[in-house]
Order: C-alpha cells, then sequence, then structure tokens
C-alpha cells in the first residue's frame, strides 16, 4: 500500500510534468505566431483589422481600443494587434491606445469601411423568447451580466494554431443580418448557423480553455472557449452539453450536441467567433466558407 502522502505527491509531480508540457506547447505556438496566419483582415463592421504597431523586442505593447484590451502578437520582429470591429461601429478612422514596454503611450490610426448587411425576418411561435415576461427580464440582465465576464475572460497566450469548423453542414444564416423576430427588430447575427439535424456531435473549433458551459435565455444551452488573448468561439442552442467550465478542450473534441434549446426556429448550431469582446464574422478564421465532410 502506498502512503497518502507519497500518492499526493505523485500527484502534484504529475500536475507539473503536464504543467510543464503545456507551457512548452504554448510557447513554441506563440513564438511561431500562427494568431496571424489563420486570420483574414477584413476593414468592415464585423471584421478584423491586422495592425501593424512598429518593432518590438521580446517585451511586447500592450493595446487596447474602445476601453477593451486587443490581442497583440509578434510576428517579424514587429508587434501586431489582430482588432475584431463591432458591429455597431461606423466606417471612417480609429484609433487603437498603445503602451510601450518602456512606458510610453502613442496611439495607431485604422481604418474601418462601410459595409452593407441584409435584412432577416424570423417567425418565433414561441413569443415569450420575443417579448420576455417580468421573470424572464429579471433572468435576461442576470445572464447579461454574466456574459459580460464571460467575454473579457481571456489567457495570456495564443492556445490554438488554427480552427475547423463544429460540425458539417451549410450555413443558413450566415453572420451580420440585421434581424426582425416577429417583424420586431432585434440585435443583428452575432455568428453563423449551421444546419445540423437534432444530436449531431459539435466539436471544439481549436485547443482552448472551457470559460462557461450553461442555459440561457435566448442561447439555450450554450459553451464558451477561450483560445487565447481574447479570441474565443461560443456554440448555442445545443440540445446537451459534455463539457464543464475550467475544462481544457482539444481541436475536435466532441464538447455536445445540435439542439433547439433557447430562441430558435429549429435545430441547428449558432457558433460565433469574439475577439475583444466583440463577435466578429467566423469565416475570417476559417478560410473557407464551406465545411468539410465531417471527420470519422
Ligand atoms: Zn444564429
Amino acid at each position: 500500500m502506498v502512503p497518502l502522502a507519497a500518492k499526493s505527491h505523485r500527484v502534484i509531480m504529475l500536475s507539473k510534468l503536464i504543467l510543464g508540457f503545456f507551457a512548452t506547447v504554448f510557447t513554441l505556438v506563440t513564438h511561431n505566431a500562427l494568431a496571424q496566419d489563420f486570420i483574414e483582415s477584413s476593414e468592415r463592421p464585423g471584421g478584423i483589422v491586422i495592425v501593424d504597431l512598429g518593432p518590438t523586442g521580446s517585451k511586447l505593447p500592450v493595446a487596447s481600443w474602445d476601453s477593451r484590451p486587443v490581442a497583440v502578437i509578434k510576428k517579424n520582429e514587429r508587434a501586431t494587434a489582430i482588432i475584431g470591429i463591432p458591429l455597431s461601429v461606423g466606417a471612417g478612422e480609429h484609433n487603437v491606445k498603445v503602451t510601450d514596454s518602456n512606458g510610453e503611450q502613442r496611439s495607431v490610426p485604422f481604418n474601418v469601411d462601410a459595409h452593407a448587411y441584409a435584412e432577416q425576418r424570423l417567425t418565433i411561435t414561441n413569443t415569450r423568447k420575443v417579448n420576455p415576461a417580468p421573470v424572464d427580464i429579471v433572468r435576461i440582465n442576470k445572464e447579461n451580466k454574466r456574459l459580460k465576464v464571460v467575454k473579457s475572460t481571456r489567457a495570456d497566450q495564443i492556445l490554438a494554431s488554427d480552427f475547423i469548423w463544429p460540425v458539417a453542414g451549410p450555413v443558413s444564416s450566415p453572420f451580420g443580418l440585421k434581424r426582425f423576430f416577429n417583424d420586431q427588430p432585434r440585435r443583428p447575427h452575432g455568428g453563423i448557423d449551421i444546419a445540423a439535424p437534432d444530436g449531431t456531435p459539435i466539436m471544439a473549433a481549436a485547443d482552448g480553455l472551457v470559460v462557461e458551459a450553461g442555459d440561457y435565455f435566448f442561447n439555450g444551452n450554450s459553451v464558451f472557449i477561450e483560445h487565447g488573448l481574447g479570441l474565443q468561439t461560443f456554440y448555442a442552442h445545443m440540445s446537451r452539453i459534455d463539457v464543464a467550465a475550467g475544462e481544457r478542450v482539444s481541436q475536435g473534441q466532441v464538447i455536445g450536441t445540435v439542439g433547439a434549446t433557447g430562441r430558435v426556429t429549429g435545430p441547428h448550431l449558432h457558433w460565433s467567433v469574439g475577439l475583444n469582446a466583440t463577435w466578429v464574422d467566423p469565416l475570417l478564421i476559417i478560410g473557407t466558407d464551406q465545411p468539410p465532410a465531417l471527420q470519422p
């Protein structure tokens, strides 16, 4: 029989080994600066803008925009900001605030072009999901506060090397549509809808850390995964959740199944990509507009 103390010592040693392994992997991934390689720049509301911040040493500058920290990576000895542009932002010149490693502050301009998104009109039979009851509003307000925290949770290192489609299926509703539910205007579509039958396994689009898994009024069963530097993916309307907050996931790992929970017209996966707590067009990190066949 092994004494308890020896057992816990072994567990600690194993944890250290695992942490050491992850630290090595993260460092390699970060130094390869893969982040920029799988992200496509698109200077429009709902797009991603890649801004050159100039030459840098090993200590990268810190950058923020619209009072939120933005991702900064090193590429070819230069610091590069990767900024998610909200759908609500107008066209024109904007400035990213930069604090260099010596403490000096400066601002770097970037442009956002105008873009017109199409309209979409949907009929929701559960009218309470369009005009919530007072008791629902209490719940929604609580959820919105929680979502703010979830969306601004960020790992200091890039955890992902590339992204895959979370399910195979046609895009039934693209990103950015101006939405009307039962003829009432609501927030624009912050992700893409992928049509797939109820119960279809959903895969993590990339390696990352689950920051939230739970049931939300509009989004139904939802999972948020942080992939580093504030790059997140969000999966909604699931029939089943197979992961919990705090869990590390690998690309392709099944995190749950497609469903029709929350505000929906039928089963599908709503999939969003977030950067600096802002929803951006997921196609900009996937690099193709059609999902590949599901891997066996
Ligand atoms: Zn959707």
